[in-house]
C-alpha cells in the first residue's frame, strides 16, 4: 500500500539507528541496530510478562558492558518497554538519544491491505485491529507493542513489518481455499502465509550466493524453526507458501500438526466431546514433534534416534515425509528450481535433516555433499557438490536486520 500521509521525514541526518521491537503476547523481543554498518548495539529479551517471574536480559554489545539480567513482576508490555528503555539508557542509548531514527515493528498479520513496510498511524492501526480476528494470538501483542511505543516516542516514526506482506504477491490459484466463496469472503478466509520477513531475507541472499539477482532465480524456501514454513519464490515474488489462514497448515512442526484434514476437529468435537479452544490448544501447542514424540527440540529428537529411541525416530520419518511432499510440490509449481535454502535454528543447524530432506532425489537434480553439510557456520553457505543442477544451501535467517532495513528504507533522510 502507499506510504500514510503522517510526517515521515522527523529524522535528522545523524540518526541512524533503528530500534527493532518483536511483541508477542507474553514477551518483547528487541534488538538497537545502527544502520551506517547494521551492526548490533543491543539485543535482549523480556519474558513472562504479567507473571510474578518476568524475567529482563539484556545484552549490550558496545563497550565492553555486560550481560544484565533481572526477575520480577514486569505487568504488562508498557512496563516491559519502559524496562528495556531503562537498559537503554543506562548503556548510553537511551530511547530519547537523537541517533534513533525510528521502531521497526514486527506484525504478524497485515491481511490482503499492508503488501509493503508501512509508517503507523492511527488509521494503519485500526487496520491491524480489524485483523484481531484473523490472528487472534499474535496483532494484539503487537498492538500493544506498537501503542507503548508510541506513548513512549509519539514524535518518532514508527513501522510496521508484516509477516504476510511477502506472500501477498500468491496468485489467487494459491491463496484461495476450494470452499464457498461467498462465506471465504464475508470471514476473510485465505490463505495469507507467515514468516514472510524471513522468506523475503533468505530468498535474496540465496541469489546473492549464487551471483545473480533475485529476479533471475526459482528458490525454495525452507524455513524450519520451532515454527516451520517453505515458500516457493520465483524471481524474487513469492508464488506459495505452507502457512494459511493461520500458521497452523503445512509443515509438521515444532508443536503444531501443520496439515492435517479438516475433518479430524470435527471428529475430536463429536466424537471426543473437546471444545473449539481445546482443539486449537492440541493441534497448535500440543501436535507436532512434541505430540509426536515428547520433545520438540531437534536435538534432543536426535540425540534420542542415537540411543535407538523408536518414538523420536518415528517423529523424525514424519517430519522429514512432509518436508520432502513439499519440496515435490513446489518443485512442480515453480517448474524450474536454481535453489533450496535451509533456515532457522533447524534449517540451520540440523545436518541429519537436510540431508534426509533431500535424499532420494537426485532425478530432480538434488544431492547434498556429506563434508560441506557437516559444516557448522554462521555464513551462508552452498552444501551440494559443483556439478549438481539445483544448488542447495544454508542461509541462516536475520529477521530483525530485515525489519531494520526496511524500517530505515522507509525514514531515512536522503543519502544516508
Ligand atoms: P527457531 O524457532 O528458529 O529459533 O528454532 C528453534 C529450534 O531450532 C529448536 O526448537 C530446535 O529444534 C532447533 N535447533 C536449534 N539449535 C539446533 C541444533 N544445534 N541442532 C538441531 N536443532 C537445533
Amino acid at each position: 500500500m502507499t506510504t500514510p500521509t503522517e510526517s515521515t521525514t522527523a529524522v535528522t541526518a545523524n540518526a541512524t539507528r533503528v530500534l527493532v521491537l518483536n511483541s508477542g503476547s507474553s514477551s518483547v523481543k528487541y534488538q538497537l541496530l545502527d544502520m551506517r554498518d547494521r551492526s548490533r548495539l543491543a539485543v535482549g529479551l523480556v519474558e513472562r510478562i504479567g507473571e510474578e517471574t518476568s524475567r529482563l536480559v539484556h545484552t549490550p554489545l558496545t563497550g565492553g558492558a555486560e550481560k544484565r539480567e533481572r526477575t520480577g513482576p514486569i505487568a504488562d508490555h508498557a512496563a516491559a518497554l519502559k524496562a528495556v528503555a531503562d537498559e537503554l539508557t543506562h548503556d548510553g542509548l537511551g530511547l530519547d538519544s537523537p541517533e534513533l531514527a525510528a521502531i521497526g515493528h514486527r506484525v504478524v498479520h497485515g491481511g490482503l491491505r499492508f503488501t509493503e513496510p508501512t509508517v503507523i498511524t492511527e488509521e494503519v492501526l485500526a487496520e491491524v485491529e480489524r485483523l484481531v480476528p484473523v490472528a487472534p494470538l499474535h496483532n494484539p501483542a503487537n498492538i500493544a507493542g506498537i501503542r507503548t511505543a508510541r506513548a513512549l516516542r509519539p514524535d518518532l516514526p514508527q513501522v510496521a513489518v508484516f509477516d504476510t506482506a511477502f506472500h501477498t504477491t500468491m496468485p489467487e490459484s494459491a491463496a484461495r481455499y476450494a470452499i464457498d466463496v461467498e462465506t471465504a469472503d464475508a470471514h476473510r478466509i485465505r490463505r495469507y502465509g507467515f514468516h514472510g520477513t524471513s522468506h523475503a531475507y533468505v530468498s535474496r541472499r540465496t541469489a546473492a550466493l549464487l551471483g545473480k539477482e533475485p529476479s533471475e532465480v526459482n528458490v525454495i524456501v525452507l524455513h524450519l524453526g520451532n515454527g516451520a514454513s517453505a515458500s516457493a519464490v520465483a524471481g524474487g515474488r513469492c508464488v506459495e507458501t505452507s502457512m494459511g489462514l493461520t500458521p497452523l497448515e503445512g509443515l509438521v512442526m515444532g508443536t503444531r500438526s501443520g496439515d492435517i484434514d479438516p475433518a479430524v476437529t470435527f471428529h475430536l468435537k463429536r466424537v471426543a466431546g473437546m471444545s473449539a479452544d481445546e482443539i486449537d490448544e492440541l493441534l497448535n501447542k500440543k501436535s507436532g514433534l512434541m505430540g509426536l514424540c515428547g520433545d520438540n527440540d531437534m536435538r534432543e529428537i536426535r540425540r534420542r534416534i542415537d540411543e535407538g529411541d523408536e518414538r523420536a525416530r518415528l517423529a523424525f520419518d514424519i517430519y522429514i515425509h512432509r518436508l520432502k511432499k513439499y519440496i515435490g510440490a513446489y518443485y512442480a509449481v515453480l517448474g524450474r528450481v536454481d535453489a533450496i535454502a535451509f533456515t532457522a535454528g533447524v534449517g540451520e543447524n540440523a545436518a541429519p535433516v537436510r540431508e534426509a530432506a533431500v535424499a532420494g532425489l537426485e532425478e530432480l537434480g538434488l544431492v547434498v555433499d556429506a563434508d560441506l553439510n557437516a559444516v557448522r557456520s554462521a555464513e551462508p553457505r552452498l552444501i551440494s557438490p559443483n556439478y549438481a543442477r539445483v544448488a542447495v544451501a544454508v542461509v541462516p535467517t536475520d529477521e530483525e536486520l530485515e525489519i531494520a532495513q526496511q524500517t530505515f528504507a522507509l525514514v531515512a533522510p536522503e543519502g544516508v
